[in-house]
């Protein structure tokens, strides 16, 4: 971590869940929130949890939705020296319903909020000269003043020898333009680690999931100077691939109540332990105890836990860190 902070960029939103399974919002419904959302928030605080340099440029209102999320972040140790507190423009939100079949309704405003207006400023450009890492969310992208700060950001930290993660992080709810496309593409060209789900990998390596398997997209990502491409299954565990192979963990089994946030907390935890110095085996181990213990509880970041719960966690479980 001698470097510098892990950054984040992105979006910072409250989420506004419905308690009971079922369509959308059309009727007037019991709801639980506002709880401290958006990926790119849910990756750092997990970083700051586990005991990593951590802060975040992105934007909240002058509301008690942005007050929510900067109480949350601080508490976490993340610097918000670069978080814009907007005058006008309220915090960003999403409610968010579970179906019965697992799939979700959302109703977004983000890219009309703070959480989608800010830009560069002279708080951004001190901390991304002090800066030793970039963690990119694809789900950023799609908004088009981010997709400019991380770019630039991506850039400077780079030439000053830091590293560079991407979690593609594309829902279908989040289609990017061709502008935002380019720019994903050449963020994972400059991509250290790689941390795909489901079709995300062979969207970063640019190759149909009909014409290629998992290994050949995976090799294709390696050999295009990815050193590490961490694949997230889900309940089935994770792998991570380099150019010495494959090491594979299994999930830890736990009852599956908010599957929100699994990957942003998986992601934060690798990423802040291999900063933090640790193997491979030892980082996918708590990489996988954070997914599962965010699942575990209800709000999309209220399960991210510390370095201490998660050892508390893992133990519980019959495995060791
Ligand atoms: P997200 O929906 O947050 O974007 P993702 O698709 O990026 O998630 P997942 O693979 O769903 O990522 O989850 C990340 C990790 O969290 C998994 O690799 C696994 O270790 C853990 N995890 C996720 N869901 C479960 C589950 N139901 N049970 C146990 N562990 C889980
Ligand atoms: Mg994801």
């Amino acid at each position: 971590d001698a470097l510098g902070p892990t950054v984040c960029v992105g979006e910072i939103i409250v989420e506004i869940m419905a308690t009971t399974p079922g369509d959308g919002f059309r009727q007037p419904q019991p709801l639980i929130g506002p709880f401290p959302s958006g990926a790119p928030l849910i990756f750092i605080s997990q970083c700051g949890r586990m005991g990593g340099q951590a802060a975040m440029i992105g934007a909240v209102g002058a509301d008690d939705f942005g007050a929510l999320n900067l109480d949350r972040l601080r508490g976490d140790g993340v610097d918000t020296s670069a978080i814009a507190v907007d005058p006008e423009l309220p915090t960003g939100s999403a409610f968010v319903r579970y179906r019965a079949d697992g799939s979700r309704d959302f109703v977004f405003n983000i890219v009309h909020s703070a959480a989608g207006r800010f830009g560069w400023s002279d708080a951004v450009a001190a901390l991304v000269g002090r800066a030793g890492h970039l963690h990119v969310m694809g789900s950023a992208l799609s908004m088009p003043s981010a997709c400019r700060v991380i770019e630039r950001a991506a850039g400077l930290i780079k030439a000053r020898g830091g590293s560079i993660s991407v979690d593609p992080n594309l829902r279908k709810e989040l289609a990017l333009g061709a502008a935002a496309e380019a720019v994903f593409a050449r963020l994972v060209g400059m991509a250290d680690l790689l941390l795909p789900s489901g079709k995300e990998l062979f969207r970063a390596a640019g190759m149909s999931p009909r014409a290629a398997t998992e290994a050949e997209a995976v090799a294709s990502l390696l050999e295009r100077g990815v050193s590490e491409v961490v694949i997230k299954r889900g309940a089935d565990g994770a792998s991570a691939c380099d150019a010495t192979g494959a090491v594979h963990a299994a999930a830890f089994a736990v009852e599956e109540i908010d599957p929100t946030g699994a990957g942003d907390c998986f992601g934060g935890a690798y990423l802040t332990c291999r900063r933090l110095g640790m193997g491979v085996e030892q980082a996918l181990t708590y990489a996988c105890a954070a997914g599962a213990r965010n699942v575990s509880i209800r709000g999309p970041a209220e399960g991210a836990g510390t370095r201490a719960e998660l050892d508390a966690f893992i133990a519980a479980m019959g495995r060791a860190a």
